[in-house]
């Protein structure tokens, strides 16, 4: 018998996994104040075997270090081990996602502000870390209390963590760790952050966390949607995601996302074609205008990811920080 039995958790759902012969919990649970006790009523007394995180975000795996207190094997794809081990993001990091928002055309109080705000997440990020307590719970309200996140070193490379049925696919993207279960023979796919209902999810802008990648930022959205394309191939009949509830018709879902993004791409071609050479902030805001100036990270995030998926297709290059159509001409050899 196959079993899957779902864990809500404030905005997060994990799924306790029994198969023949073994139990898995896919997703540690987030450490919100209260969430373990939620998560051992939950589970009755039948604890897991292993503890699979499907990435290193922390309401995926910020109860690591507690399961592995209590004995309980975690593991995770190695590229997310920075993030669980809160080497990432680094201060480097985070200089960078600055430089960003000062070189991306946007006008100078924009600029100011994103900078105010990346600066405000280092300052969470430190406190998540540091275990003193919980934060307070965010203006969303998607969890009873802020989330803290203690370190922790993975038990197990994802990779090395044996479980009979249960296929454990790295498919970087949402994070460079990023990974989902796969049961072939229910056609059950466990899918983190990869594929929610109702959402089309953009990876945020982040580093690369030692994986390969030409400067400091890691391609998510290309990865992102070639991860899209190889889950479409398993044909899942039922996901389970990491946020809300089971859903069939996956095959459907992962069309529409698909859809979604490729017509993005075509209207950030269409513009470039239009009004270009221009910056990324003049390109958001011809794409987004009115969320731009409120959303700058989510917005520049989404026109980033674009911009990649279109300079990966040969169709747009980068020149003094103004993104142009065709391919860059080759430089002279000096
Ligand atoms: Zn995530």
């Amino acid at each position: 018998m196959t079993a899957a039995h779902p864990i809500v958790l404030g905005d997060n759902t994990v799924y306790l996994v029994e198969t023949d012969g073994s139990r898995v919990l896919v997703d540690t649970g987030p450490d919100f104040r209260g969430s373990a006790e939620l998560l051992l009523d939950a589970l009755g007394g039948k604890m897991p075997e292993v503890v699979i995180a499907t990435h290193g975000h922390l309401d995926h795996a910020g109860l690591g270090r507690w399961w592995q207190e209590r004995g309980v094997p975690v593991g995770l794809q190695r590229a997310d081990w920075p993030l669980a081990r809160g080497e990432a993001p680094d201060d480097e990091e985070f200089a960078a996602l600055e430089r960003f928002a000062m070189a991306s055309g946007a006008p100078s109080d924009v600029a100011a502000e994103a900078v105010a705000a990346i600066r405000a997440r280092r300052a969470w990020n430190a406190s998540a870390r540091a275990g003193t307590g919980y934060p307070p719970p965010g203006r969303d309200r998607r969890w009873p209390s802020g989330l803290r996140y203690l370190p922790f070193t993975p038990s197990a490379e994802l990779a090395d963590v044996q479980v009979p049925g249960i296929e454990l696919l790295h498919l970087p993207g949402h994070t460079p760790g990023n990974a989902v279960a796969w049961l072939p023979s229910e056609g059950w796919l466990f899918a983190g952050d990869q594929l929610l209902p109702g959402i089309t999810p953009t990876p945020a802008l982040q580093g690369h966390h030692g994986t390969e990648a030409p400067d400091w930022r890691f391609r998510s959205f290309p990865k992102f949607l070639a991860a899209l394309q190889a889950l479409r191939r398993l044909q899942p009949a039922r996901c389970f995601p990491g946020h809300g509830e089971p859903f069939g018709d996956v095959g459907a879902v992962i069309d529409a996302n698909l859809s979604q993004a490729e017509q993005r791409l075509e209207r950030a071609l269409g513009t470039l074609k239009l009004r270009g050479p221009l910056t990324l902030y003049a390109l958001a805001h011809e794409l987004y205008p009115r969320a731009v100036r409120r959303r700058f990270w989510q917005i520049a995030a989404t026109v980033q990811g674009l911009l990649d998926v279109l300079e990966a297709r040969g169709l747009v290059f980068e020149d003094g920080g103004r993104w142009c159509v065709g391919q860059a001409a080759a430089r002279p050899a000096s």
